[in-house]
C-alpha cells in the first residue's frame, strides 16, 4: 500500500493554487510532475560537478562523465538491458524514433513496407512516413476496433515478408489501451521485421523487460517518467545499433577523423554527437531510482484503483461518453461530454485549478477513427488521490450546466 500523503509531500508544485483553488494535475500524460529528490539532484550537479564529460582529464570532467555513466548503467538494469552501451541517451522519445526511422532508410527500399497502428502519437507516425518518402516503401497501418483496441486478426494479415519494421506504442497516450506488444513482437519477428516500442506512456507506469519482450528498439521520455525535460532514452539490441548508421556527426562520436574518411566511435558514443544534456542525463537515473524506491508494483496497483474509480464515477454523469474503453488500459481516461467542445470543458474545469488536456493529443487518426475533433483527457499518476477525481467530477459536471 502507497502512502500517497507521504508521496505527495515529494512533489511540491502539488501544495500550489491554481486560479485560487488547489492544483489538480491530470496531465500526466504530457508530463510527469517530479519529486524533491530529482530538483535537488539538478541543482546538485550545477553546484558540485558540472563539466563536460569524455573530454577532460581534470576532475570534474571525469566526475561529470561517472555520475552520466553510472546512470547508463541504472537505467540497464531497470529495462533489463545486456548491454549499458544499448542505452543511448536522447532527448526524448522523438528524438529515438527518429533515431531509428533515418537509419533505416540502409535497410528499407521501394516495395518494402513500415508498419504502424492507428493508435499512435504523431511522433511515431511522420518519422516512418519521412522514411517511405527517402525510400519508396509504403507505410501499413494496423487498425482499431471500437474499443480503442488493435485489431491483432487485421495485424496478421498486414505482416508480410515485405515488413522490413513494425513500429507501435506499449501504450496510447490518447487513450490509454495497453497494446499486446509481446504477441507484435513475437509475429513481426516471425516474417523478419523489426520492431521498435514507443515507451513513452508505458515507462511512468509500469516495469518491462527489453530482454524479456525481444524488442529491437525501446524508446521513452525522461519527462514523464518524474526525470527532467528534454531526456530520454533509447534502447537498441546490439547487433542492430551496429548495424544502423549515426544519425547525427560530430564531436565525440567519432574515432578518426580526415577529409578522406571519418570512422565511428563504439557504442554508445556513435549515437551521441555533441555535448548532451548532462544534468538531465544524471537525473534522469536519480529518477528512476526514486520511482524504483516506490515499486512499480505497487504503482501500477494504485493507478489502476484510481483508473477504475474514475472510470465509475465519470460514467455516472449524463450525456458523457468516454473514447476508449479497452480491456486493457492504463491511467487515461479520454471522454466528451455531448454538444460540447472539449477546449470549452477544459477551460472551465481549469478555473477550478484541475490541470486536463484537451484537444487530439498528437494523434489526429484516433481521433478521426472515432469521430471526435478531440477529447477531455484525464490522465493519472501514483500522486493522484480519488479525492481529485471527485473534484474533477464536480468540474465537469459544473461546465455541463454552464455550456448546455
Ligand atoms: N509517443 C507517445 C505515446 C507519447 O505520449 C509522446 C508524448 N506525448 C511521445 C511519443 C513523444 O514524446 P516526447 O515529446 O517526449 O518526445
Amino acid at each position: 500500500m502507497l502512502d500517497i500523503q507521504a508521496i505527495r509531500a515529494n512533489f511540491p508544485i502539488l501544495t500550489q493554487t491554481v486560479n485560487g483553488k488547489p492544483l489538480v494535475y491530470f496531465d500526466n500524460a504530457a508530463t510527469s510532475q517530479k519529486p524533491q529528490v530529482v530538483i535537488d539532484a539538478i541543482s546538485n550537479y550545477y553546484s558540485t560537478i558540472n563539466a563536460n564529460i569524455h573530454r577532460g582529464v581534470h576532475a570534474l570532467s571525469q566526475l561529470a562523465t561517472d555520475a552520466y555513466e553510472v546512470s547508463r548503467q541504472t537505467i540497464q538494469k531497470h529495462i533489463n538491458a545486456k548491454h549499458a552501451h544499448e542505452v543511448l541517451f536522447t532527448s526524448g522519445t522523438t528524438h529515438g524514433i527518429n533515431l531509428v526511422a533515418s537509419g533505416f532508410s540502409a535497410f528499407v527500399k521501394a516495395g518494402d513496407e513500415v508498419m504502424v497502428s492507428a493508435l499512435e502519437h504523431h511522433s511515431n507516425i511522420v518519422p516512418w512516413q519521412m522514411l517511405c518518402e527517402r525510400t519508396g516503401a509504403s507505410l501499413t497501418v494496423i487498425p482499431l476496433n471500437d474499443k480503442g483496441e488493435l485489431i491483432m486478426e487485421e495485424f496478421e494479415k498486414l505482416l508480410s515478408e515485405k515488413t522490413k519494421i513494425v513500429a507501435v506504442n506499449h501504450i496510447s497516450n490518447s487513450l490509454g489501451t495497453i497494446n499486446p506488444i509481446e504477441f507484435i513482437i513475437q509475429k513481426a519477428h516471425a516474417v523478419g521485421a523489426a520492431v521498435l516500442i514507443d515507451g513513452a506512456q508505458a515507462a511512468p507506469h509500469l516495469k518491462f523487460d527489453v530482454q524479456a519482450l525481444d524488442c529491437d528498439f525501446y524508446a521513452f521520455s525522461g519527462h514523464k517518467t518524474c526525470g527532467p525535460t528534454g531526456t530520454g532514452i533509447l534502447y537498441g539490441k546490439e547487433e542492430w545499433l551496429n548495424k544502423l548508421p549515426p544519425y547525427q556527426g560530430g564531436g565525440e562520436m567519432i574515432k578518426e577523423v580526415t577529409f578522406a574518411k571519418t570512422t565511428y566511435a563504439d557504442l554508445p558514443h556513435k549515437f551521441e554527437a555533441g555535448t548532451p544534456h548532462i544534468a538531465g542525463g544524471i537525473v534522469l537515473g536519480t529518477a528512476i531510482d526514486y520511482l524504483n524506491g516506490i515499486g512499480f508494483d505497487a504503482i501500477q496497483a494504485y493507478e489502476q484503483e484510481l483508473l477504475v474509480y474514475g472510470i465509475q464515477k465519470l460514467q455516472e454523469i449524463d450525456g458523457l461518453t468516454l473514447i476508449g474503453t479497452a480491456a486493457h488500459k492504463t491511467s487515461v481516461i479520454s471522454f466528451n461530454l455531448q454538444g460540447i467542445h472539449p477546449y470549452d470543458v477544459g477551460s472551465i474545469v481549469d478555473k477550478m485549478g484541475i490541470a486536463v488536456r484537451t484537444g487530439h493529443h498528437c494523434t489526429q487518426p484516433v481521433m478521426d477513427a472515432f469521430g471526435v475533433p478531440g477529447t477531455v483527457r484525464a490522465s493519472f499518476a501514483f500522486y493522484n488521490t480519488k479525492e481529485e477525481i471527485d473534484a474533477l467530477v464536480t468540474a465537469v459536471l459544473k461546465a455541463q450546466r454552464m455550456l448546455s
